[in-house]
């Protein structure tokens, strides 16, 4: 019997276009004789689009407008054996999909609504890693309601880490919202930008030099396996929205050129993250090494990173052996498995 998989795509974030993308993969690569596929795009409005117009959206890659309430096609999702949610960003990798699905109790791919939410919040991530005892860089909190009524207590904790310094929304991600500030003069503006995002804000100390940027895939439930670890290379201050998502701006390196200890040493710290998240299913670590110091620090938690045939995360299980039509028939698997 073949299964029947759900694939979401799009989404309200703004990263709906990247996900349409990385649906097209998917949908050509689950192999037919195995699985009977429904894709359904999300429009940018949350809403649920019938199969003409979710086909047009596919085709067309552009944001689509119309269709149900999602709760309608929630419930409609019940003679479906498993759901891939290919959605990334708030309100599709943050658990509330997740949360749906499980309410609509049909099994998904990736994370529960614990680990999603949890990698998803880059504060959250923060405080569950720290107490795990993984290294991390210097950071602090803050929230919209203080910024605007005790400005100067935040400007204060932004000089205890000196500068310069990174100013992130807790939850989104593509470098939305991100900058980098090199004095106290920057700060107000960062802070004000990334408070229009989000309702909560993390300051972190930058790195002492500026870092390599490593990678790693992790593919499993309960037994989790890494893959190599890759690396981002750019020209670029740093990995911001426009080095992303312009062609020929950055380069991947598969396997990454480092001392077998430290690549040794990025699959356990990511094994061990991924354990202490409670993810599932499939995760992309990022690290920055500093090759100065030899400082090996975990920056972020993706739990549906970008899934194009050309995206990091198949790429490195590629490398290790395991083409992207086996990887996508695997993470269905593995959200059918027992657990
Ligand atoms: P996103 O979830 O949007 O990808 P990240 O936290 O990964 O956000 O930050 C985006 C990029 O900003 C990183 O890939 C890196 O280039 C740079 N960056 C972020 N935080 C730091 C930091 N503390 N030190 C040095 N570079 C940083
Ligand atoms: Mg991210
Ligand atoms: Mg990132």
């Amino acid at each position: 019997m073949k299964k029947r998989i759900l694939l979401l795509a799009g989404g309200q974030s703004g990263e709906h276009e990247v996900s349409l993308m990385s649906a097209r993969s998917v949908l050509n690569a689950l192999p037919r004789d195995q699985f009977d596929v429904t894709p359904v795009v999300i429009s940018k409005q949350g809403r649920w689009l019938p199969p003409t117009e979710t086909q047009r959206a596919l085709d067309s890659g552009e944001a689509p407008t119309g269709g149900d309430l999602v709760l309608h096609r929630a419930a409609s999702a019940e003679g479906y054996d498993a759901v891939f949610p290919l959605l990334h960003g708030p309100m599709g990798e943050d658990g509330t999909v997740q949360g749906l699905l499980t309410l609509a109790g049909i099994p998904f791919v990736g994370s529960g609504v614990l680990g999603s939410a949890v990698s998803m919040d880059k504060i959250m991530t923060k405080q569950v890693l720290a107490s795990a005892g993984i290294p991390q860089v210097a950071w602090a909190l803050a929230v919209r309601r203080e910024w605007q009524a005790q400005p100067d207590t935040v400007r204060e904790r932004a000089a205890a880490l000196g500068y310069p310094l990174f100013v992130k929304p807790a939850n989104l991600g593509s470098s939305v919202g991100i900058s980098k500030v090199s004095s106290a003069e920057e700060l107000d503006g960062a802070l004000d930008l990334a408070f229009s995002l989000d309702r909560r804000v993390i300051l972190e100390a930058m790195t002492a030099h500026k870092p390599r940027e490593v990678e790693v895939g992790i593919l499993g439930n309960d037994a989790p396996i890494a893959s190599p670890v890759g690396e981002l290379r750019f020209d670029a201050d740093f990995y911001d929205y426009e080095t992303k998502y312009t062609e020929g701006r950055a380069s991947m390196h598969i396997p990454a050129p480092l001392p077998t200890e430290v690549a040794d040493q990025i699959r356990s710290l990511a094994l061990r993250a991924f354990r202490a998240l409670d993810c599932a299913g499939l995760a992309r670590v990022d690290f920055f090494y500093v090759e100065e110091t030899g400082e090996l620090l975990l920056n972020e938690v993706n739990t549906m990173p970008g899934f194009t045939t050309t995206s990091m995360y198949p790429k490195l299980f590629e490398a290790a052996g395991l083409n992207y039509s086996a990887l996508v028939t695997r993470l269905v698997e593995l959200a059918l498995e027992e657990r």
